[in-house]
């Protein structure tokens, strides 16, 4: 999870469809909207290319009981349907760090190692604690057969991701002249690129070996 820049500005059809008995949320300039601020992400587990997206309430309606949350533009976030359904539990209603409001990887650490991912709070708060558990449960609650299926295609597309970083830096610290090679750097390890918390951590743990990488991290 990292840091979303929201456009201030609600999509058009929350305000006429809030005035409707049946009114819904997704309608699709909402989806777009979503989409482009979170850069066609999965506001949780960082999944890209979304091609079932769906809108999550980071504070719960519970059945439209809390009205003033179904409609409102700063509560909706972009997720795929597999960490949409890890956060119904209710554990973590109104526990997850709001990333538009603060900036997760100040209170967080996503760790991947060897197949596996670690995500731990850095910060003694209780949404600190409650989104490293969300995230690491999506990328590791391997419950039933579905989510065993989901937990891995998310591992292997991170494995993927992080190969390519190792690959990249080692390519940068041979060549660190080389600016093909950190103009990639700069990419991949942009906010807006897949799974960037856990590439972003990664370059923060060893910035040593990389001073001039710190940069991109700001
Ligand atoms: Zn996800």
């Amino acid at each position: 999870m990292v840091k979303i820049e929201r456009n201030p500005v609600p999509p058009p059809s929350l305000a006429v469809e809030k005035q409707k008995a049946t009114g819904v949320y997704n309608k699709s300039d909402v989806i777009l909207r979503l989409k482009e601020d979170s850069h066609d992400k999965c506001y949780i587990c960082e999944l890209g290319g979304l091609s079932d997206p769906e809108v999550e309430h980071l504070k719960p309606h519970h059945g439209r009981t809390i009205p003033e949350r179904v409609f409102d533009w700063n509560n909706l976030f972009y997720v795929c349907p597999h960490c949409n359904n890890i956060k119904k539990e209710s554990k973590y209603d109104d526990k997850i760090i709001d990333c538009c409001e603060e900036d997760p990887e100040k209170m967080l650490e996503q760790c991947y190692e060897e197949g596996h991912v670690n995500v731990h709070n850095i910060v003694n708060e209780e949404r600190a604690i409650m989104t490293a558990d969300l995230i690491q449960e999506c990328f590791e609650k391997r419950n039933t057969g579905i989510r065993e299926a989901a937990c891995q295609h998310r591992i292997d597309r991170l494995a993927e991701e992080m190969n390519f970083l190792y690959k990249t830096l080692e390519k940068h610290k041979k060549d660190p002249e080389m600016q093909r090679c950190k103009r990639t750097l700069k990419a991949t390890l942009s906010r807006s690129s897949i799974f960037s918390a856990f590439k972003r951590n990664y370059v923060r743990k060893h910035i040593k070996d990389y001073p001039d990488l710190e940069e991109f991290l700001v």
